[in-house]
């Protein structure tokens, strides 16, 4: 049994580790070269917050303690408003509960390193894929020697949002697909340790939310922060001259230009990334080529779960296999099947909390809100759980979460609605008396 995984991003050396469990001779082909011996791309999301999702995977492959030791946890966020002192707001009731900046380079090394720790997985880097006959399990690559071609029994796409093996299944008439691009983009810009340490408290996610643009700042080991700008695609184009982009975040961003020296040249040397939601079906063809990850139902960045979402893929498809004694063919669509209503469920998540982070986490109403929120966790532990919490510190199906929610928010309604109503009877009584 030959298996293909095209992409070796997270999901796909995540993937590798698994397969490898079991025995599986294993090969990743990654159109780069090994990002062990190279530099990261320049201004690609360098790091990323890791919650219960993506370390209950790492458990499994006894990684997660490599992977933490160089984590950074984020107790909660640290609200920065134009003018006034800065506002944490904890994740979680008890203020105890964090998730993790951790770095994509690092994280995407160490799960490659531990896959081809297995003699039976390698990989093969500079091989783009360009054609797939997913019938047959045929493969195309490109490569710096020229196009190389092999079969494989079983073919896995972890090859992210613009997956080519969803591309070839598309042009295979097998699957549909629907990518709603967000009409913002994304620039990342950085803020260096100053003397040695960092700039903003580690210990928080920081959001400078401003309505129709966003940023935020997660930090990183060597003590400095990634910076992440979100503004309408069209708008980072206005600002093209050093005094420009000064003047902008002057007025919008004040705390962070003394902060920033390199602002400007971040600015106009890093690209404007774009953002979307893909919904793919089906994931799987023939029993014997599947989706996996981004490639399948990429998602917006702003609940933080894009990587977490995919590791749990993952973890699914492997207990898929485990369920069906190993028969990909049954494995394929059971894993579309119990997966497929928890992804769309955190894409449509992860789009409400971008309308969160950008226009109400500065807003005394949803600071109120939060606070009765922790208070109702505290008094009803375990009955009354904040969605931020199910999505993040656990690993309640995110379909479950959605419905959970929805039950505490009607739950929540009635009673408000019942104790409106017993005050209003109350009062008139006393009216009468
Ligand atoms: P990718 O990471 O895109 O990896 C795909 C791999 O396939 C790459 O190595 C690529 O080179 C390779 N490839 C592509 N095409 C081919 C081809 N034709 N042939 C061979 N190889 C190919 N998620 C979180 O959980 N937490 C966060 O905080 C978070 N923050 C984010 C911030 C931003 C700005 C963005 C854009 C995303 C964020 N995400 C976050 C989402 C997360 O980055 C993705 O969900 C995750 O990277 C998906 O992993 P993947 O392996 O499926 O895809």
């Amino acid at each position: 049994m030959k298996v293909a995984i095209v992409g070796a991003g997270l999901t796909g050396s995540l993937l590798a580790c698994f397969l490898a469990r079991r025995g599986l001779t294993v090969t990743l082909y990654e159109r780069r070269p090994d990002p062990r011996t190279g530099v990261a791309e320049r201004g690609r999301s360098i790091n990323l917050a890791i919650s219960e999702r993506g370390l209950d995977a790492l458990r499994r492959i006894g990684l997660v303690d490599q992977v933490m030791a160089d984590a950074l946890p984020m107790m909660g966020r640290m609200i920065h408003p134009v003018t006034g002192p800065l506002d944490f707001q904890s994740y979680s009731a008890a203020g105890d509960r964090a998730i993790n900046s951790i770095s994509r380079g690092t994280l995407n090394n160490a799960l490659l390193t531990a896959a081809t720790a297995a003699p039976q997985v390698s990989v093969e880097f500079e091989h783009r894929l360009v054609e797939l006959d997913s019938q047959a399990g045929q493969l195309v690559f490109a490569t710096p020697r020229g196009k190389v071609s092999v079969t494989a029994d079983i073919v896995l796409g972890t090859d992210g949002a613009g997956s080519a093996v969803r591309e070839q299944l598309l042009a295979e008439g097998i699957v549909a697909e629907d990518v709603n691009f967000l009409d913002y983009g994304y620039k990342e810009l950085s803020i260096p340790a100053a003397d040695g340490e960092f700039a903003l408290d580690p210990g928080a996610l920081h959001i400078w939310p401003r309505g129709t643009s966003m940023m935020i700042a997660l930090p990183n080991p060597d003590r400095s922060f990634t910076c992440t700008l979100f503004w309408p695609a069209g708008s980072f184009d206005a600002l093209d001259s050093a005094g420009g982009i000064e003047d902008h975040f002057r007025l919008n961003y004040p705390d962070l230009l003394p902060l920033a020296p390199n602002l400007v040249d971040d600015y106009l040397s890093n690209p404007v990334g774009v953002l979307g939601t893909v919904h793919t079906l089906p994931w799987q063809a023939h029993g014997r080529t599947a989706l996996l990850g981004d490639a399948a139902h990429a998602i917006v960045p702003f609940y933080g779960q894009g990587a977490n979402c995919a590791f749990e893929d993952v973890v699914e498809l492997d207990r898929c296999l485990d369920d069906t004694g190993g028969s990909w063919a049954r494995a394929l669509p059971l894993f579309e099947a119990r997966r497929r209503e928890n992804t769309e469920a955190i894409a449509e998540m992860a789009l409400a909390n971008f309308i969160e982070m950008r226009d109400k986490v500065a807003s005394p109403v949803f600071r109120l809100q939060k606070r009765v929120e922790h208070a109702l966790e505290r008094l009803l532990p375990g009955t009354y759980v904040s969605r931020y919490e199910l999505v993040s510190f656990s690993t309640t199906p995110y379909a479950e979460v959605r419905h959970r929610v929805h039950r505490q928010h009607q739950l929540l309604g009635a009673t408000a609605v019942a104790a409106a109503g017993a005050l209003l009877a109350l009062t008139r009584r006393k009216r009468h008396r």
